[in-house]
């Protein structure tokens, strides 16, 4: 499929950017340029502005229940559209088809419907006094920027979009250079449906323009999903204009199994904990805790159905692991899984880039387990983003909770256990935003998602979700006379 030149999203249609300069995007599977995509500058990201400004005008003003019908018809849009926007998504990412055309923009759609149907109970509160009484309005903040990571670009777009507009803001949404395509169908449905013009602009660039938006004094909120180190600058940046911000950011969660644990269960966990997307998630269970007592019945189910998943052309149903996002970011991987090695983790399996056939202009690597792995390598304790898994063991409680837990992330974390007393005590005990007991990666709207430590600030998705996107406003209303001590 060859597209179109990418043109910028604001104020209700395709303009072309000013800078008059482009970048390419391109198919992680083939190595092929999918399309040129142009390039903000500047002047355009004011100009995307001064419309998310007017934009919010008019969408502010309507009531809850306008503004959940017409999100509600965007989201049947992204559903009747499904198959396309998960085959351009599989394109711009080289994930596999089998997993972007049930979830990415399900997800998405998912989350708009969930927060249009809150829109309307936003609301403030009541407060009695003597002879007086006062008010809380709960009120959007003005224009939001959304800016984005690679791995899910349309479901995060959907879900920065959810939360913003629903609250009656309008957004400026960057997403992430290597996976432009999906936000500007959003953007395009978003006018289908009738959003007012101005309410969601897309634009595209690199670091500059995130940067651009970080420090813009006309922008209220920086909502960023992307790496710490990214995470650092744009709260640095956005501190300059004392904006709000909500930072998704990496992590490198612990995966704990105890002996008690249904092994297969905890096998399934561990492999999508690890290899769905090519572990290019960021709640990922990449450090996998397995009580000493069950590590070779563990480990001889885990590679049994490891080998059995089938890397491949994304766009094949049958693909369970695509293409990973670059050739620069599977250059890292594998320089991970050298580290590995060299460190003296035992290589259970995977390890390889693979190049057969017609994956040999793409960025594949296979699912890889390292057993034998101890606390202080460098795969157990950076986040890798890709397909591999390191295997720690345990003897007890405390000394796996203490494990886990030393790590300067805090995203994610699972445990696996038929005690339901330890299952909850251990949870308590973890340092972790999003945790699941006997599942792994299961993340509903309904649930706030967010990180502890450095993995973030702030939460996204369920009802909190609405006072990271909001603001309050006390009011109070004297019914009798001014009590003055001035004669
Ligand atoms: P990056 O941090 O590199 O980029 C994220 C976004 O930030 C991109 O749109 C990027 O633009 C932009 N950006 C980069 N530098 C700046 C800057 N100085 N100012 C403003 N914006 C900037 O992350 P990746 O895209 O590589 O995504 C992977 C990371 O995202 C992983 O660490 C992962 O854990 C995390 N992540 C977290 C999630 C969560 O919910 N907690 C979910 C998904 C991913 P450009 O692309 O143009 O460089």
């Amino acid at each position: 499929m060859s597209l179109p030149l990418q043109q910028l999203y604001i104020g209700g249609r395709y303009v072309n950017a000013t800078s008059g300069e482009t970048f390419d995007t391109i198919n992680p599977a083939t190595g092929e340029v999918i399309c040129q995509v142009q390039k903000a500058s500047q002047a355009d990201l004011d100009q995307a502005v001064i419309s998310a400004r007017q934009g919010f005008k008019v969408w502010s003003r309507m009531t809850g229940t306008e503004r959940g019908r017409i999100l509600n018809k965007a989201v049947a849009l992204l559903r009747s559209k499904n198959q396309e926007l998960a085959e351009l998504e599989v394109l711009d990412t080289g994930k596999p088809i089998q997993e972007a055309d049930c979830v990415d923009v399900a997800s998405g759609a998912d989350c708009i419907e969930y927060f249009a149907g809150l829109a309307p109970t936003i609301s403030g509160s009541h407060v009695q006094f003597n002879n007086a009484f006062g008010y809380t309005r709960r009120e959007p903040l003005g224009v939001c920027a959304g800016i984005g990571a690679w791995n899910y670009p349309i479901q995060i777009a959907c879900w920065k979009a959810a939360m913003s507009l629903s609250c009656g803001n309008s957004m400026i949404y960057k997403p992430a250079s290597m996976t432009p395509l999906t936000s500007f169908k959003l953007a395009e449905i978003f006018t289908e449906a009738g959003l007012p013009d101005g309410v969601f602009n897309v634009i595209t660039g690199d670091s500059k323009i995130g940067q651009g938006l970080s420090l813009h004094p006309c922008i209220e909120k920086i909502s960023l999903t992307g790496s710490t180190a990214t995470g650092k600058i744009v709260m640095a940046n956005a501190a300059s204009t004392l904006k709000h911000v909500t930072m998704e950011l990496g992590g490198k969660s612990p995966l704990i199994i105890f002996e008690d644990a249904s092994i297969d269960n905890a096998v399934s966990a561990a492999m999508l904990a690890n290899f769905y997307t090519q572990g290019e998630i960021c709640t990922n269970g990449t450090r996998v805790f397995v009580e000493e007592s069950i590590h070779d019945i563990f480990v001889e189910k885990l590679l049994a159905r490891t080998k059995k998943m089938i890397i491949g052309d994304p766009m094949d149903p049958k693909t369970q692991v695509g293409a990973l996002i670059s050739e620069s970011h599977m250059n890292s991987v594998l320089d991970y899984i050298e580290q590995g090695k060299k460190a003296g983790a035992t290589l259970l399996c995977g390890g390889q880039r693979r190049t057969e056939g017609n994956l040999a202009k793409g960025n594949f690597v296979e699912p890889t387990i390292f057993t034998n792995c101890s606390d202080d390598m460098s795969i157990v304790q950076e986040e890798i983003f890709g397909p591999v898994m390191s295997i720690l063991t345990f003897t007890d409680e405390e000394e796996v909770i203490r494990r886990a837990n030393d790590s300067d992330y805090g995203l994610a974390a699972g445990v696996f256990t038929q005690n339901i007393n330890r299952a909850h005590r251990v949870i308590a005990e973890l340092e972790a935003g999003t945790c699941w007991i006997n599942n792994y990666n299961i993340t509903p709207i309904e649930l706030p998602i967010g990180g502890y430590k450095q993995s973030g600030i702030g939460r996204e998705n369920g009802p909190t979700a609405i006072e990271h996107y909001t603001q309050l406003k006390s009011v109070y209303v004297e019914l009798g006379d001014v009590d003055c001590p001035y004669e």
